[in-house]
């Protein structure tokens, strides 16, 4: 039986290359923004202002730091209201969405995000803020950006292995939907989308990173695909990737581009009709094989060893992880499972190990 009980974000999203500047200003107008606070780091320095020069603002915020600690929120907000400003803009990538979504959270101001990675926190209602190594995240409607401009242009410099690792934190939003706690048939359609639209285009801009049609396309997927996220809520990868990113303080795309397989391999089986549609988009027989073809394609990263997460961390990790598991994982899974996960994804073994046993033949097939 189909049924479904499903909320579309509030957000107009703009996509048009070469005109960031023109759209962004419309946007900021028609959304009454008169004291504009821009949130950019340095090194988006010269992308902030050239897509801002026409805005009225009114201070530029260039701390920027991954994971949003909690002293810097606090610095941007007291910011936002020594400024008197009525409007943020965000220039960059998760890393600068995620301030302004700080001082959203508890200002109320809108946001127009401007990305140029393909973290996707622009499409969502979900915040973090970490607390020295603990990253708390939650779900606001006053974090999600009021207007979204995207311009590919803006991501050609994007370096390739960063773009690699990116497009696959992004095409993890889009795994991650097929199961999430509140995923629905409208989510996991979206998600087959980003995730098809992303695997067509990842390879592309590796082979050239200047190819804007290319770099329009892994925008429009990382777009559905985080919007799928956010409507189905986190699942199994992005629960463990969140601690995983704020206890260690392990780079985020890289993080989900390494431990994407492993959850892949760990649910898959549990969840058929998921899986299914995961390999549908990924244009293979197997979602598993699927996206193990796709990273060889692109040389992804291999191993969390490889980005400072220790073998003696497992442990803690675990402990970490246990209460935050989502409800209704299509896979039982218990701390010795998540023991399991993590050694392989912190030494780069083949996913297929950590495959339940009973099923491990038949995905090993064709
Ligand atoms: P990031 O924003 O830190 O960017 C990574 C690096 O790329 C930075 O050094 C940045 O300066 C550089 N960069 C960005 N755009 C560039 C461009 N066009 N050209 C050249 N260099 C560029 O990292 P990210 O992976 O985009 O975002 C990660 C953060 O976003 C994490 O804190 C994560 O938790 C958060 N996030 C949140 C959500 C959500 O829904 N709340 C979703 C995804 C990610």
């Amino acid at each position: 039986m189909l049924r479904f009980d499903h909320e579309f974000l509030p957000q107009r999203v703009c996509l048009a290359s070469g005109q960031a500047p023109l759209i962004l200003a419309r946007e900021v107008e028609r959304l009454g923004g008169t004291r504009v606070m821009v949130i950019a780091s340095p090194s988006e320095l010269k992308r902030a202002d050239r897509v801002t020069a026409d805005l009225p603002v009114m201070y530029h915020h260039r701390d920027v730091v991954m994971h949003v600690p909690v002293e810097l929120a606090e610095r941007a907000r007291a910011a936002a209201t020594e400024h008197r400003v009525n409007l943020l803009v965000s220039v960059g990538g998760g890393s600068a969405t995620g301030l302004a979504k700080a001082v959203a959270l508890t200002s109320g101001l809108p946001i127009v995000a401007v990305p140029t990675t393909y973290a996707g926190s622009e499409a969502t209602t979900m915040w973090g803020l970490t607390h020295g190594n603990r990253k708390t995240t939650g779900v606001d409607a006053r974090v999600l950006p009021r207007a979204v401009v995207y311009d590919a242009e803006l991501t050609l410099s994007l370096p390739v292995a960063l773009s690699v690792a990116s497009g696959l934190n992004a095409l993890a939003h889009g795994v991650d939907s097929m199961w999430g706690p509140r995923a629905d048939t409208l989510d996991q359609m979206m998600a087959q989308e980003g995730i098809r639209a992303l695997t067509a285009a990842l390879p592309d801009i590796v082979s050239d990173p200047m190819n804007l049609t290319a770099r329009e396309r892994a925008l429009y997927g990382a777009y559905v695909s985080a919007a799928a996220f956010c409507s189905a809520g986190s699942g199994l990868h992005h629960k463990i990737c969140h601690v995983l990113g704020g206890a260690y303080n392990l780079p985020h795309a890289q993080t989900h581009a390494i431990m994407l397989p492993y959850v892949l391999a760990f649910n898959g089986n549990a969840a058929p009709e998921a899986e299914a549609r995961i390999a549908a988009a990924l244009a293979s027989t197997s979602a598993l094989e699927g996206l193990q073809e796709l990273r060889s394609r692109l040389g992804v990263p291999c191993a969390l060893g490889d980005y400072g997460f220790n073998e003696r961390d497992i442990g803690d990790a675990v402990d970490r992880i246990l209460p935050v598991l989502p409800a209704g994982n299509p896979r039982p899974i218990n701390a010795d499972d998540l023991r399991r996960l993590l050694t392989a994804a912190w030494q780069g073994a083949d996913p297929r190990t950590i495959m339940d046993d009973s099923t491990k033949g038949t995905e090993n097939k064709s």
